[in-house]
Order: C-alpha cells, then structure tokens, then sequence
C-alpha cells in the first residue's frame, strides 16, 4: 500500500522562498460540508481549484476545500526541475506507433498549448515566477540513440505529425558549437520555458483563497468513504474533522493509491533527484534548456536561471538497477545515496566554457513522481465512482500536461461537460480498460534499458 507523503522532506531550492500559505490553515477544523474537496495542492490541484472558481458565475461562490498533507505545493511541483518542455516529437513517436498520429498530435498540441496557457495566466494574473520562454535542445551523445531518434523524427514527418515539424535539427558539424555540450552528436530543438513552479501555485492558491476557497495545509484525507451516503454525498475523513461533499478531486499525484487502493498497480511513486549548481567564476551563461542523451535511460535535463546557476536533475543511470531506492518509495526525506555525488563537476564534464567556472552543487534534493504504468496521465471520472475525480499519474511530464487538465477537470466537476468535451486529450482518459491492463512500462523500462522512461 502507498504511503502518505513524507514527514520531513529535503527543502528544495524552489522552496527557499517561502509564501504566506505555505503552512496555512483556514480554520481549525474542515467544514463538515463542502461542494468540492480537492485532495492536493501541487500544480494539478492549484488548477481544478482556479478553474472552478473562474467558471463560476452565480452571485455566491461555491464551498470549495484544498487538502493538503504537508506544506502547499510541497510534492514534485515543489521539487521538480521547472522544465516547462512540451514533447514535439520524442514520446510523440512512440505513442504515434501505439495509438495512431492523430492521438499523437493531440498529446503534441495539448503540450504545446501549455507554453500560450501559462504566458497569458503569468501575464494576466501578473505572476512573479521567473517564466522564461526559450528553445529546449536536446543533445544526443550516443550515435546509436542519435541515429534512432533522427529516423523516429522523420518517420513521424512522413505519417504527417504536424507537431514533428517545429524540432529544428542539427547534425554532427555543428552540434557542439550550437549545443556547447562537450562530445554532441546531434541537437534537435524546440520551444520550451522553464519558470519557478512554487511561486506560481502558491500565487494561484492565494487567488483561491482571496475567492472563498479553505485552504488547510498539514491535513492529510486519510480516507474517502466507500460509498455515498443517502444524501448523495462521499464523507473525506481528515485529522481536522470529517467533510460530506458531492464532488472529490484526487490529485495526489504519486500517493493516489493512499487514498484511491484501485489504482495500487496504476500509479507508482517513483523517486528522482534534482540539485542547483552555481558557478563561482564568471562563466558565459546558458539561455536554453537542456537534456542530455547518452541513450534512452541515461539522461539528465537543465535549466538555466537568471541569476547564472543552473537547475539539474536526472542521474538515474546512477541508480536505476537497484529497485528499492527509487521504485514504489516515497522517501523525499533522504537522498539517494548513488547519487549523491553524480553532480559533482557536472558542467566543467559536459560543458565547454564551463571548464574553470569553480561550478559547485549548492542543493540537492529527492523528489517523488507519480508514475502511470502505461505512461499517460489518469484524468477523468473514477471509473464506478460518480462525483469522484482524478487528475494524476504524469510520469515526470506534468509541467506541460496538468495545468490545462485541472481545467479540463473544473468544466467536468463543475459544469458537468464530458470527457469528451474537456479538451483534454482522449488517451490522457481514465478507463476501467485501462486499470485493468495487465501493463508495467516502468519495470520494463528497467529491465530493458533502451526504452523510454521519464520525459522531462
Ligand atoms: C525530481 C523531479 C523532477 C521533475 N522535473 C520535472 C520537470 O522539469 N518538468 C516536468 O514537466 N515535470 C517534472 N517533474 C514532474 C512534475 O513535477 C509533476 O508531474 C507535477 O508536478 C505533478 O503535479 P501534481 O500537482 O499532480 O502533483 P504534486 O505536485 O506531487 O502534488 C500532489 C500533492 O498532493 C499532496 N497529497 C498527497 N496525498 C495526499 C492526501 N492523502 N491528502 C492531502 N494531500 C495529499 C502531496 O503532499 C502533494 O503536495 C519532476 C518531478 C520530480 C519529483
């Protein structure tokens, strides 16, 4: 059985600066009636909240209530790499070749559209979250991997995914001048952002809370009843009291299983590992984002920041072969040991300039992503479960796919739109088919290390 989150989690970098709510309660206990209850308060459930409360349009708000087990946005979107990376192409293939071009350019284009949602959220909500909108490259190390992916991309050009269009390519001759990456073969690029992902849901949690939504932060739903009662309504019992409501949105990404036991074999929590690393000496610094590729599980992502460091995550050739320390653990309270020291000279090794820089690892911490075990979110109505919704799953993708899923969600819970209607792509979609596929990508990614794993 999935734990709850950790106590005592490593801080993060992102979570230096910390806001007004991030230890907030609106009262001493929950109201024992709510319209909605959403069970989290990281990217996905800062926007099933917002968006609710935009949608409104009667004269009085609705009862809204965010559970939250730890500190606000204290999960994956406050520990994360703030890599806002819409996918063109790489993941693209793959699910072109399971489900079709057309699914595949949904996912593509509802990535995509993230980068335009977000700009105009920061921008008309006037966020100070540091958005920055660049191009992402990602730089193939291995000639093997390098010549896969070049023929995935064109295989994908030539099945008309439209979205295949926007990677600009470039080979071997220039690869290392365009890329400053030590050793590249090939770089293939595309817009992305990276941005502050704690400061931007903590300000959005502040709008909610300024509309009327109840906010308790340290208040874990330890369990959703079974079934309805005779007025129609799930009870969420909580160490605050217990609330009756007629919608509950789960959006606790990788500790689902906690509170929903039906997706134990669906969502797995899955540890990864982040750090910032600051250069002493003045060095020229980055503008664009960064993965790099020595093959399909050996990579690392980065983004640049203003002030000259350099946020890295990855690492995962360190320490994949030993299950225990990353699969099905929810440990953000340690490091992981083998990876402790990955970082160590990470850019004077992959980096040309970077060489005397005195680049050191100011901060390193864990974080836990909620792994699907077919790799795609689970968002929708849980199946059998009217009233109850699921927003999670991301597979360490959720930048550029949560925010316009929770509002997607907000239009299903509030409105009573479809599915179908939600704008949400189709596969992204939680089915009974889907829970009971007997499916397990990241174990096979393990055992086979030339697949695809976390996308970032
Ligand atoms: C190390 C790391 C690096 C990553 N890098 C990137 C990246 O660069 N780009 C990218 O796109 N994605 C990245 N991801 C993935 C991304 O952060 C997630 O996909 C995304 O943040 C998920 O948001 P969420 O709101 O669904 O989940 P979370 O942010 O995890 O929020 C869920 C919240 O629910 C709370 N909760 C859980 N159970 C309960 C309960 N029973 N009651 C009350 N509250 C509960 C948790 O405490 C948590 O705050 C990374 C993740 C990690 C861990």
């Amino acid at each position: 059985m999935t734990a709850m989150p950790a106590q005592h989690a490593l801080p993060s970098w992102w979570r230096t600066q910390l806001h007004q709510l991030d230890d907030y309660v609106s009262s001493k206990s929950v109201p024992t009636e709510s319209d909605f209850v959403i069970i989290g308060s990281g990217i996905s459930g800062a926007s099933v909240a917002y968006h609710i409360l935009q949608q409104h349009k009667g004269p009085k708000p609705p009862r809204l209530t965010i559970l939250e087990a730890r500190q606000a946005c204290s999960g994956a979107t406050g520990r994360n790499g703030g890599h806002l990376k819409p996918d063109p192409y790489s993941f693209i293939s793959k699910l072109a070749a399971q489900y079709g071009p057309e699914a595949a350019e949904e996912v593509a284009e509802f990535e995509k559209s993230h980068v335009d949602a977000i700009s105009n959220l920061v921008k008309s909500e006037n966020i100070d979250c540091d958005l920055v909108v660049t191009k992402a490259i990602d730089v193939q190390l291995n000639p093997r991997e390098c010549k896969k992916v070049k023929a995935s991309l064109d295989h994908l050009l030539g099945i008309g995914v439209k979205s295949a269009k926007r990677v600009n390519v470039t080979d071997r001759k220039e690869a290392e001048v365009r890329s400053r990456v030590k050793g590249a073969l090939g770089c293939f690029s595309y817009e992305a952002g990276h941005i502050w992902p704690y400061k931007l849901v903590l300000h959005i949690l502040g709008r909610c809370v300024e509309q009327g939504a109840k906010l308790y932060t340290h208040t874990p739903a330890q369990c959703i009843s079974p079934e309805k009662d005779a007025s129609d309504r799930w009870t969420v019992d909580t160490p605050r009291g217990t609330i009756k409501t007629k919608y509950v949105v789960i959006a606790s990404n990788a500790y689902t299983p906690a509170v929903l036991p039906m997706y134990s074999n669906n969502i797995v929590p899955v540890r990864g590992v982040c750090c910032r690393i600051v250069p002493t000496l003045p060095v020229k610094s980055l503008t664009e984002t960064y993965t790099l590729r020595w093959s399909w599980s050996e990579f690392d992502y980065l983004i640049p920041r203003e002030d000259g460091s350099v946020i890295v995550g990855g690492a995962w050739s360190k320490y994949y072969r030993d299950m225990d320390t990353w699969y099905n653990n929810t440990n953000d309270n340690e490091i992981i040991e083998p990876a402790k020291e990955y970082f160590d000279g990470y850019m004077q090794r992959n980096f040309h300039g970077w060489e005397e820089s005195g680049a050191y690892v100011d901060q390193i911490w864990t974080g836990i992503m909620g792994y699907s075990a077919d790799s795609l979110p689970h968002i929708g109505q849980v199946p059998g479960k009217p009233g109850q919704f699921i927003i999670a799953g991301f597979t360490g993708h959720g930048m550029p796919q949560a925010w316009l899923s929770g509002k997607g969600i907000a239009a299903m819970v509030a409105e009573g739109i479809p599915f179908a209607k939600s704008g949400i792509p189709r596969i992204f979609e939680t089915t009974q088919a889907r829970l009971e596929k007997n499916r397990n990508d990241i174990l096979e990614t393990m055992g086979e290390v030339t697949k695809p794993s976390a996308r970032l």
